[in-house]
């Protein structure tokens, strides 16, 4: 919903004087169009996810006009993105590529410095350049979303092609993947799944990755090596460059599936239901990546307000909790498991068979029929998502707060209950500490599970904002004392983040510094993002 709007000085890189930087936008408008560049000097409005803003970070969790560009671009092409690139260099403008800004909960479309130059990708590359039925591959522009992908693979006809989808489908596929996000079938891990990049550099040359580098190749998205050093990892989650088309692998129809919940009674039962789990995922029993929620989110999940149910300060009270869960048609639990299984349905009864016996192990476990469950049960909403069938109502929860965003605190553990009990008491701790309600998820990889902890706020409280920020930052702290690393995380929080990878002196993060400055000797390219900065910004308090 739109917001009172206030009038707003106007926003110009640092280091510039504004009728250069007037001048010099005008001089791009000529190479891209007028109506392709745009200064941000009209009042912030929010919208919702599905009408994001890309003038600022919809989910604010500083003030909004910490985090905002002073001009948004909008190229057509790569021969447009070189441009742009070229530009930045001449003008030594700081520049920041987005795909779509649906990063919400990680800063949304905003730049990580104030100013800079926001390279709007998805408005006018949206196009789906291929769908190889035969391959069960596709390349596409940065503007396509996991919704596009999905329904241009259905209008044409083709039953046999799954695409693996996130949470939230209205994102760009690009963006998620070089972000490393995941979704929620056998294909969840995006990054592993892509095959071939075309990259921008921030000195405005292009290069094909892998088997893109071999003239008249057709292994583009099949092989994603090609020869030599595999130098795809250096584009994800940095500010080396700008992804113009990526290839993606797509998930065969596998012939059935069916999705199945089990209910955990109580909050204790995580060390055992974890060591269920592990075995069971590694050796492809549990076939997707699963999530283990827990019960507060059920709640919240619904979509109304954390008011209708609660009315105290501090975090929910567990005996609240119960209660009211103890109404749903899932009935009262701390944990609940949401899985997929896939196959002809003698394939998934061999698997479910195994899965019953492991999951009842635990005094109290129950698989709840979903033939019980009402069509609007979040359970089908995981259904579809391990499906492959984009969704949004996942962002439900939001509603709990209002004004409501959200942010979130993700670490990386082995598949083991020891682990999950120690994040999840460091998480109660802090929640508590800061009266935040505590939103856990496990979602199980192959041989790792990020907790993903979403933490909830009235993004128009400056105080709740705060603590909320204080919180994580104390979070990701308390876990990296533990050894559990963040696998992604907001942009306030890459300096951070970054700084507690910093084994043997931080010699990764020189490295990337290292590259950096190599790569982008103007220091142009999304300066700071992951807590890379280049030469230009070091050592300057450009970090928080
Ligand atoms: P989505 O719309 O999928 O949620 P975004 O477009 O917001 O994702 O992308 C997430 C982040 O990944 C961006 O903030 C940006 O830093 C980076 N990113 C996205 N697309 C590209 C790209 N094409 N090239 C380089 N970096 C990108």
């Amino acid at each position: 919903k739109p917001k009172a709007t206030r009038n707003r000085l106007p926003v110009i890189p640092h280091g510039i004087e504004e009728q250069v930087f007037v001048d010099a936008l005008g001089e791009l408008g000529k190479q891209l169009g007028v109506e392709n560049v745009e200064r941000n000097d009209k009042p912030l409005t929010d919208g919702w996810y599905m009408e994001h803003p890309n003038t600022h970070d919809l989910m604010a969790v500083v003030d909004e006009e910490e985090l905002v560009p002073s001009a948004m671009v909008y190229p057509g092409s790569t021969e447009e993105v070189q441009q742009v690139v070229l530009w930045a260099n001449k003008y030594h403008i700081p520049i920041f590529p987005i795909s779509m800004g649906r990063n919400l909960g990680y800063g949304g479309a905003a730049p990580r410095v104030r100013g800079s130059v926001l390279v709007d990708l998805g408005r006018r590359m949206n196009k789906i350049l291929d769908i190889s039925a035969q391959d069960y591959t596709c390349l596409v522009e940065p503007g396509v979303s996991f919704f596009a992908l999905y329904e241009a693979v259905k209008e044409k006809g083709y039953d046999h092609l799954w695409v693996d989808v996130p949470d939230v489908g209205g994102g760009s596929i690009i963006g998620n993947t070089v972000d490393r996000g995941v979704g929620y079938t056998p294909y969840g891990d995006h990054w592993a799944c892509h095959s071939g990049l075309e990259v921008v550099l921030p000195t405005g040359e292009v290069i094909r990755t892998g088997m893109g580098a071999l003239p008249g190749n057709n292994t583009w998205q099949t092989f994603p090596y090609g020869f030599g050093p595999y130098s795809d990892g250096i584009f994800s989650q940095s500010n080396f460059g700008i992804v113009t088309k990526m290839g993606m692998t797509l998930m065969p129809n596998p012939g059935g599936y069916e999705s199945f919940m089990y209910t955990f009674q109580k909050e204790e039962d995580l060390d055992q239901v974890i060591e269920i789990i592990r075995p069971l995922r590694i050796g492809n029993i549990l076939e997707n990546v699963a999530q283990l929620r827990h019960v507060t989110q059920s709640i919240a999940v619904i979509g109304r307000p954390r008011s209708d149910f609660y009315k105290g300060d501090g975090t929910i009270p567990a005996d609240v909790v119960h209660s009211i869960v103890s109404n749903f048609p899932m009935g009262d639990h701390s944990w609940i498991y949401y899985g997929m299984s896939y196959g002809p349905k003698h394939i998934r009864q061999y698997k479910l068979d195994i899965i019953d016996a492991e999951f009842k192990k635990v005094p109290g476990a129950r698989r709840i029929d979903p033939a019980t469950l009402p069509a609007d049960e979040y359970f089908w909403a995981r259904d579809r998502i391990a499906a492959g069938v984009p969704d949004i109502q996942e962002l439900r929860w939001v509603n709990w707060m209002p004004n409501g965003a959200h942010i979130a605190f993700s670490p990386v553990s082995p598949i083991r209950g020891a682990d999950a009990t120690r994040l999840f008491e460091l998480a109660r701790r802090r929640h508590d500490q800061f009266g935040i309600d505590l939103f856990p998820a496990f979602c199980v990889g192959l041989r790792e599970m990020h907790l993903i902890v979403e933490l909830v706020y009235d993004r128009a409280d400056p105080r709740k904002r705060r603590d909320v920020l204080d919180c994580l930052r104390h979070l990701v702290d308390d876990a990296a004392a533990c050894g559990y690393g963040e696998y992604r995380t907001h942009l306030v929080l890459m300096d951070q983040v970054a700084g507690t990878y910093s084994w043997n002196d931080g010699a990764l993060l020189k490295f990337h510094e290292k590259l950096k400055d190599a790569l982008d000797p103007n220091g142009i390219m999304a300066p700071g993002r992951c807590g890379i900065w280049p030469k230009q910004y070091r050592g300057r308090g450009w970090e928080m």
